[in-house]
């Protein structure tokens, strides 16, 4: 009998204890699965709150970024409810991780190509992805002010801002842009025919042209050069392979 209460009560409160190991199991998931949202594996992604973009640091949302190119590259992109991010994201306010500088280029949306959804990250587009101070006053809004941690710098191959930097194209406003661009077709070392219609050399300025991007934040921008100092963000590079649709980080 007393063998069978314990049974009973054991029982009972077996399960009432799986209950509640279930309820508390499906918040720890639902958690983890919020702590990893940006950028986490299970099906759905919400938008980013910002205790869990504050927990975050840098390399870890590199780190996410890097994941979710790879599930583009493979085919295996998150479903996402975009309306439901988006509600979430207007009713909450927004807590990017990252600001992404890329080109204007159509063949690389930085949201598709590492998987992320809306709220995930600042978007800022300038044909050759330079950084001049509307742009770094941006970045600075990201940073300082909104939170983001990341500072993403990203070139791409075939780039035709580069090609017409290389070929002295003159057009309206496209001359000072690509003005701006010239420089690292001076700086690339490059052995071989220095000509737009040599992709190798075309991709070799682009990388060089985010690598003086990213020098050109820390020298131009104080606000940015001493959060990258204390650690608070991280100034990185990436060259985008449009063939691959492999994003390359530098470090
Ligand atoms: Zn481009």
């Amino acid at each position: 009998m007393k063998s069978k209460t314990i049974e009973g009560a054991s029982g009972e409160y077996g399960h009432l204890d799986r209950r509640t190991f279930l309820t508390v199991t499906s918040a720890a998931i639902g958690l983890g699965v919020l702590g990893e949202s940006l950028f986490g594996n299970l099906v759905y992604a919400d938008a980013l709150t910002k205790e869990q973009r504050d927990k975050m640091t840098p390399e870890e949302i590199i780190t996410e970024m890097k994941r979710g190119n790879e599930r583009f590259r493979k085919g295996e992109r998150r479903a996402r409810d975009f309306l439901k991010e988006q509600q979430q994201a207007s009713a909450k306010g927004q807590y990017p991780a990252a600001v992404v500088l890329s080109c204007i280029e159509s063949r690389a949306p930085a949201e598709v190509i590492m998987d992320l959804g809306i709220g995930d990250i600042f978007n800022a587009h300038v044909a050759g992805n330079i950084a001049k101070s509307d742009i770094l006053g941006s970045m600075e809004f990201a940073c300082k002010a909104a939170g983001a941690k990341v500072v993403l710098v990203m070139g791409h191959t075939a780039c035709g801002a580069i090609k017409g930097a290389i070929d002295n194209v003159e057009l309206g406003n496209l001359t000072g842009l690509l003005a701006k661009i010239k420089p690292a077709v001076k700086a690339t070392s490059f052995k071989g025919e220095r000509a737009s219609k040599n992709a190798a050399f075309v991709d070799a300025v682009a990388r060089k042209n985010v690598e003086l991007t990213m020098a050109g934040i820390r020298n131009n921008s104080a606000v940015l050069k001493e959060l990258a100092s204390k650690g608070t963000i991280k100034i990185a590079g990436s060259m985008y392979d449009l063939e691959t649709a492999t994003v390359d980080f530098f470090a």
